[in-house]
């Protein structure tokens, strides 16, 4: 695939993980053939009517209406804010209200000068990319953010495969979402886009076909949106709900699922401690990316008595060297409305430093859990931890990857480190078939038990250690040869995956 301003595509830099460890293995040229490219790649677009918008005015603009007489709005509160400075004008924030308009500009009081956007139809380009479906129906999660592509989604796919297979559950993998910021839309249009997504994509998908969970921007308030639009009118829609995982626990969601991926993380941070003899209680950890995996491996790792000196996000980056209020963190972040962009930016419990200064603190562990590619060969010459734990999907580049090795920076794979959260999701899935409601300790004591086994092969195989304890068998996966921890995991992957087309053969 064509570079991207001279790199290699995403896919194909993820994929010579895959092409080294189908060497090492002598994978069959059939098996290696179907799993080099997605089974399906599913390119639409979904419609949808904005509502109309209250645009700030620039400063030269305002100018001009300085003089306007404020509207004496009386039901402001209609007006919902968005993180792009816009609101979105329900009418009903009209309603009794006098009005006074020019051109199209008005004047709130307290609130400024806004020009009334008109709303109406808008496009929206979406995804689904089916990668491999020979273990089980496809799974994985669904994106909403402005830097998606086909690209992009055809590794995350194939991430999804090969997690889906080194946790030993049986779904296959895929990935989708649709090109949008999601905090530029108000709740109602977020609402209406993921219906329209599903009322398209619903021949495609099912609880035994393609099941989608919760990614970045998205959350268990879109997947009950998901799962509606997909059950309704279906006479036994209860049977159904296996339809999407990551759903709240009162509509068939399972407990724990919110925190698994994090949980996931920390239970392959406990593992790596113990082999590397490393107290947990005096870690000190920075962690990239404040949503749902960051802000729960945080809270996990500071319950257990570690320290956060630094968080990034997309909007600011926070340090404290005694270790940062993580509980607060958390409510400013995730528990404060205003807080319309969920950042760590201007928390005041920490001061704030340049993401630059973020790679470079002192710590034990890295934690990066927001996008793709920030651990590049730069980043990696500046770290100054024992560890990174890839809560992200491919968050280290092939550069990062060779100089953390070289600067003897150990690394847990994101196909192992965040494979808590889809773990959970076929947990919910077996929940839903089953018509049953586990207990969180039931959830966490399967998960703890399938990470740190699979977690425990992949570092075997990387040791090149086969052996056969009361919990695991990790010889029929070693090669004969040491191997790099991602190329471990991978190989751990393919020989399960390999494994299915090998003993049930190919379908003419
Ligand atoms: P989220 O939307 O809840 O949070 C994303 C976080 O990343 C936010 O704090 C955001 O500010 C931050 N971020 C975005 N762009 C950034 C940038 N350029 N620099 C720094 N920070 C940035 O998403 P999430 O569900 O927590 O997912 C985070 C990562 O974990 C993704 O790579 C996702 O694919 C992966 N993952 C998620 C799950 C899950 O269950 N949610 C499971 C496995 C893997």
């Amino acid at each position: 695939m064509a570079g991207r301003n001279g790199k290699k595509s995403f896919y194909d830099e993820a994929m010579e993980t895959f092409h080294r460890a189908a060497d090492l293995i002598q994978m069959n040229p059939r098996v290696r053939m179907e799993l080099e490219e997605p089974d399906f790649e599913h390119i639409f677009y979904v419609t949808t009517e904005l509502r109309d918008r209250l645009v700030p005015l620039s400063p030269e603009e305002a100018q001009k209406f300085k003089d306007l007489l404020p509207s004496d709005m009386k039901a402001a509160d209609a007006l919902e804010p968005l993180a792009n400075g816009n609101f979105i004008l329900h009418r009903r924030a009209l309603l009794r209200s006098d009005i006074h308009m020019r051109q199209g500009v008005i004047n709130i009081p307290k609130m400024g000068l806004f020009r009334i956007e008109k709303g109406g139809p808008r496009k929206f380009k979406a995804y689904r990319i089916q990668h491999n479906q020979v273990r089980g129906p496809y799974k994985g999660g669904i994106r909403y953010h402005k830097d998606v592509s086909l690209d992009l989604f055809k590794m995350l796919a194939a991430d999804m495969t090969w997690k889906t297979a080194i946790a030993e559950i049986p779904f296959g993998g895929a990935k989708g979402g649709i090109k949008l910021d999601p905090f530029n839309y108000s709740k109602e249009e977020i609402e209406h886009i993921t219906l329209r997504y599903i009322y398209k994509f619903k021949n495609f998908m099912g609880p035994f076909v393609d099941i989608p969970a919760p990614d970045v921007g998205t959350n268990g308030e879109i997947m009950a949106y998901m799962m509606r639009q997909f059950t309704d009118g279906e006479r036994e829609h209860h049977k159904l709900r296996g339809v999407v995982t990551g759903k709240d626990v009162r509509i068939g969601g399972s407990e724990g699922r919110v925190r698994a991926t994090g949980q996931g993380v920390v239970y392959c941070i406990e593992e790596w401690a113990r082999d590397r003899g490393f107290d947990l209680k005096s870690a000190r950890v920075i962690v990239q990316g404040f949503g749902n995996v960051g802000s729960s491996a945080a809270e996990i790792l500071a319950g257990l008595g570690a320290k956060v000196v630094a968080v990034n996000d997309a909007n600011g980056t926070i340090h404290d060297d005694k270790g940062i209020d993580i509980a607060a963190l958390v409510q400013y972040v995730h528990g404060n409305k205003e807080n319309l962009r969920r950042t760590v930016a201007g928390f005041p419990g920490a001061k704030a430093i340049s993401k630059d200064d973020f790679w470079a603190v002192d710590a034990d562990i890295c934690i990066p859990a927001a996008l793709g590619e920030e651990i590049t060969g730069d980043v990696a010459e500046r770290l100054k931890v024992k560890l990174v734990a890839e809560g992200a999907n491919g968050p280290t580049t092939r550069d990062g990857d060779r100089v953390m090795m070289g600067r003897k920076i150990d690394l847990i794979p994101d196909i192992i480190c965040n494979a808590g959260g889809v773990t959970v999701s076929y947990y919910e899935w077996l929940q839903n078939q089953r018509l049953e409601h586990w207990t969180e300790g039931d959830v966490n004591r399967r998960l703890e038990q399938a990470i740190k086994k699979n977690y425990a092969i992949i570092r075997d195989i990387a040791r090149n250690r086969p052996q056969r304890t009361p919990h695991y068998d990790s010889r029929p996966y070693c090669v004969g040869q040491e191997v790099d921890v991602r190329t471990a995991a991978m190989v751990l992957a393919l020989k399960r995956v390999e494994a299915h087309y090998l003993i049930e053969g190919f379908s003419q």
